[in-house]
């Protein structure tokens, strides 16, 4: 694998090769964007790039020299990888690769590290790892990979340069998801390609997103919940933590947007969470009012954004029930809040 196997980032990738082409490899960066599009994977495959003994005319790696396949089985003594572990960088990992930077390369031309979910530093490891970024030893990479940007300081985001990364189309998607799982049919296809939302990782890294097709159910199960709530003790948010919520957030713009496509063309082939929603979910995409969903729509985004500030899940879902019971028909609005008022 080298660089250029990093599908649908065409931009990035172009930036990365010209760093390695003309020696202008910056001693800090910080890949962006959302999870399960290749931010690691174009991380790895620029340290070959950088590291390689037999490189291609435009910069990228070779992918088959000694250096390229150790650094593809993470055994490169110059390039070092750190990952969260029960979702925290600790401190300790952070001074363990301060001190691998500090000495000069083993074998490679340059040391990189790479951080993976670089934003889950607890506060202490973002400020030792600060010096590494304010004096970064000659001759040294230090790749940030991140979801969620907005949560490092902007003191360590300020010195690294920001390459975004982007979620693939419908037709990159099929290509890559034809390579790389075996056996959906086209309609299979399909459905991952729609719940994926242009990210393969969630398709086809089961240690990232899980299993997809689980998700929209529980997402299913969760609105039902919500809307449909059998007693006052089912109002509590079935969200364990802040991924949750956004994944969420994700389903119900999908589920809102199905709504407006059916209404407006009548077709079910065109659902992107597929036909199969249950029963008295079903029901709404008849008796929603087309103003209704919109606001619900805009309602989403605001939600989004206001998830910065790290909202009270309770809260949020009691806010979001209220929201989604305007899809209600007019009767059963009222009896619904009537009951668990
Ligand atoms: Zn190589």
């Amino acid at each position: 694998m080298a660089l250029r196997d990093v599908i649908g980032q065409d931009g990035a990738v172009k930036i990365l090769k010209n760093a390695v082409l003309n020696q202008k490899a910056a001693s800090a960066y910080l890949f962006h964007g959302p999870s399960g599009i290749g931010k690691r994977l174009a991380a790895v495959n620029f340290a070959k790039a950088l590291n390689c003994t037999v490189p291609a005319e435009d910069g990228d790696a070779c992918g088959n020299c000694l250096s390229c396949k150790r650094i593809e089985g993470g055994l490169h003594p110059d390039v070092k990888e750190i990952r969260p572990e029960k979702g925290v960088i600790k401190i300790d990992e952070i001074r363990n690769l301060e001190e691998a930077l500090s000495l000069s390369a083993y074998e490679g031309s340059f040391k990189v590290a790479i951080v993976d979910e670089a934003h889950l530093m607890k506060i202490e490891a973002a400020n030792a790892f600060l010096k590494c970024l304010e004096e970064p030893p000659a001759g040294s990479v230090i790749i940030l990979v991140s979801s969620n940007p907005e949560r490092l300081p902007d003191t360590i985001r300020s010195r690294c340069q920001a390459i975004g990364f982007k979620p693939l189309s419908g037709k990159d998607m099929a290509l890559l998801l034809k390579d790389r799982i075996k056996g959906p049919d086209e309609k299979m296809l399909r459905t991952l390609i729609s719940l994926s939302m242009g990210r393969p990782g969630l398709v086809i890294d089961n240690s990232k997103g899980g299993d997809i097709l689980k998700k929209r159910q529980d997402f299913l199960k969760s609105l039902h919940e919500m809307i449909f709530p059998v007693s006052k003790a089912a109002k509590n948010p079935s969200w364990a933590d802040k991924e949750e919520i956004e994944d969420f957030l994700d389903s119900l713009e999908l589920f809102l947007r199905d709504m407006l496509v059916l209404k407006t063309t009548g077709r079910e082939d065109l659902l992107m969470l597929g036909p199969e929603v249950p029963g008295e979910l079903k029901t709404l995409f008849k008796t929603a009012e087309e103003e209704v969903i919109i606001d619900c729509y805009r309602g989403v985004s605001d939600i989004r954004e206001g998830m910065v500030y790290n909202p009270n899940k309770s809260i949020l879902w009691n806010y979001m029930a209220g929201m989604l019971k305007k899809l209600l028909p007019p009767a059963e609005k009222r009896s619904k809040q009537d009951k668990y008022a």
